[in-house]
């Protein structure tokens, strides 16, 4: 069986945007680093899949990119991929000002900002306090959208921190709400960790609606680490998100959580929602076979199971 009996059910969004983020947050922490053209090569097969929206690279500065050599090239990914690496469906993470700089050179018209909702994540990914890091953002969008460019937030630690365990909601929807006001165009919730559980989905997304912030603007980043990402996914889902992120293959993860098991797999995900009716525009065996071929290149198999049950059948 390739494909999951179809059984729609009331209640959920016709369609859904699959933010793919393999190319980036998926190979940042992986190894051996790739060269820029199999690393174009692969977000050209992500969006013959029918992908929306690929992020393709980070802008980070020279001593991250010293530490992460998987994504100290992302001109050259840029280079490689010509006008297929640009448009507001192609956008790329840019940290700070100077690398906002160095993507809108590169004619990026797209970008992610990495933000953090609590203290302690702020101070290890972005070097200064959480209140100093959002003050600053909003020079940084000020500036994409005066180029005309898409934005959105990589919101992280919503839902469990590494140092301070549980994260108040207030502060979620705090940050949230500032980085709206700053005029991002999308915040993505992200359980870097992959500790969260339904329940706690709920609980932030009713808050968000509570304090006014539309479901519209915001997506949903979970990590399987517990298991726990496709049912969280489809829990936001449920209470109306239409714009999930998922890592091909389910590259990558987060290197503060222990034994990361990495980002929600895109074909675990599109196994869901074709089996529940819900439209995305992408193909599963090309996407499986996309996977396929990157593990190839990595020399070890993807950690999704729906790759590991498909691939020998594609
Ligand atoms: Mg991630």
């Amino acid at each position: 069986m390739r494909r999951p009996h179809p059984e729609p059910v009331a209640g959920l969004p016709e369609r859904v945007t699959i933010y793919e983020v393999g190319p980036r947050d998926g190979l940042q922490h992986e190894s051996p680093t790739l060269p820029a053209p199999d690393k174009a090569e692969f977000v050209r097969m992500l969006a013959e899949t029918g992908l929306d929206t690929v992020e393709v690279a980070a802008f980070v500065p020279a001593d991250r990119a010293e530490r992460m050599p998987q994504i100290a090239d992302a001109p050259e990914v840029l280079a490689n991929l010509g006008a297929a690496g640009l448009g507001w469906h192609r956008p790329v993470l840019v940290p700070d000002a100077e690398g906002l700089e160095r993507a809108l050179a590169c004619g990026v018209s797209a970008v992610a900002i990495p933000a953090s909702a609590t203290e302690s994540y702020a101070q290890h990914l972005l070097g200064c306090s959480r209140a100093e890091s959002l003050d600053r953002f909003v020079a940084v969008v000020a500036r994409a959208k005066g180029e005309g460019a898409w934005v959105r937030a990589h919101l992280a630690m919503c839902l469990g921190d590494p140092w301070e365990g549980s994260v108040p909601l207030s502060q979620v929807v705090d940050a949230t709400r500032r980085l709206l006001e700053s005029g991002c165009d999308q915040i993505s919730l992200g359980d870097t960790l992959g500790v969260a559980t339904t329940g706690q989905v709920h609980r932030l997304l009713e808050s968000l609606d509570a304090a006014g912030v539309g479901l519209e603007a915001l997506a949903v980043h979970f990590h399987d680490t517990y298991g726990q990402g496709l049912a969280n996914t489809l829990t936001a889902i449920r209470l109306g998100v239409t714009c999930v992120d998922a890592s091909a293959g389910g590259l990558g993860g987060c290197p503060y959580a222990r034994s990361a098991t990495g980002n929600l797999a895109t074909e675990d995900l599109l196994w869901a929602l074709d089996g529940l009716g819900v439209r995305t525009g992408v193909d599963l065996k090309k996407l499986v076979a996309t996977s396929a071929w990157l593990a190839g290149r990595l020399g070890r198999p993807a950690p999704s199971r729906v790759v590991a049950a498909l691939q020998e059948t594609v």
